[in-house]
């Protein structure tokens, strides 16, 4: 069978659900070699949402994480996209322990088949609560050349511009992106553990409030990823 049918079979299958004593998996199935990975759908507001909408309008498959946290977790958050519990810990402060290895486990090896083959593009989906006078959407990376981020960025303030189109309403937020941009979020943690450390190329995204909230907002910030999500796609999967 050629991967041109198969990937058409991947894209539009029903979703599989895991569920674990923590929390619980979705994966919605895509065409292979790009996967979208939301660990902290459960507590990171709509993230979820975004996440799954992305993979549809892109065809790239999903693995969305809900639970990992409060009453079923003893109020500890899990981690889920590494080994590890605990928030706001300094990387090498969060606590290795059995349960969060075995979500990680779980998550990990729902990526992998969520890519049917080798994970040439990983897109981690998070949000950020932190408040400052600026704020932008943050993109830690690896893979991804300072060529390709360039054009990452210019393609993103393009489409925001169209987007915006004198909707005031929208905040217009620009785009940090490794290796031409610091970032504040850089994954120092996950980026230590698979899916992160397996995939050929990482997007790992932080969308502020201002991006998720707001429908009108949360709308505008799924088209600018998507445009983000294929331009990164064809650059980093081969025609196969
Ligand atoms: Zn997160």
């Amino acid at each position: 069978m050629s991967p041109r049918i198969e990937a058409a079979r991947g894209v539009g299958a029903a979703p599989e659900r895991v569920a674990l004593p923590e929390g619980e998996f979705r994966l919605i199935p895509g065409r292979p070699g790009v996967v979208i990975g939301v660990p902290h759908g459960g507590f990171e507001e709509f993230t979820g949402l975004i996440g799954e909408r992305l993979g549809r309008l892109t065809g790239a498959g999903a693995v969305i994480a809900t639970g990992f946290a409060g009453a079923r977790t003893g109020g500890v958050r899990l981690n889920v996209n590494r080994p590890t519990e605990g928030a706001r810990l300094p990387p090498g402060a969060e606590p290795l322990t059995a349960r969060a290895r075995r979500v990680h486990d779980a998550y990990a090896a729902l990526v992998r088949r969520a890519a049917r083959g080798p994970l040439a593009l990983y897109v981690e989906l998070h949000g950020y609560t932190r408040r400052a006078s600026v704020v932008h959407l943050e993109v830690a990376t690896a893979g991804i050349g300072p060529g390709l981020a360039r054009r990452l960025k210019a393609r993103y303030r393009l489409a925001r511009e169209r987007s915006l189109n004198g909707r005031r309403e929208l905040p217009g937020l620009d785009l940090l992106i490794e290796p031409v941009d610091r970032v504040r979020f850089r994954a120092t943690a996950a980026r230590r553990w698979p899916p992160f450390r397996e995939a050929s190329a990482v997007l790992h995204i932080e969308l502020p409030p201002e991006a998720r909230l707001p429908a009108a907002a949360r709308e505008s910030s799924i088209g600018l990823l998507a445009e983000l999500l294929r331009v990164a796609a064809a650059a980093t999967v081969g025609d196969g």
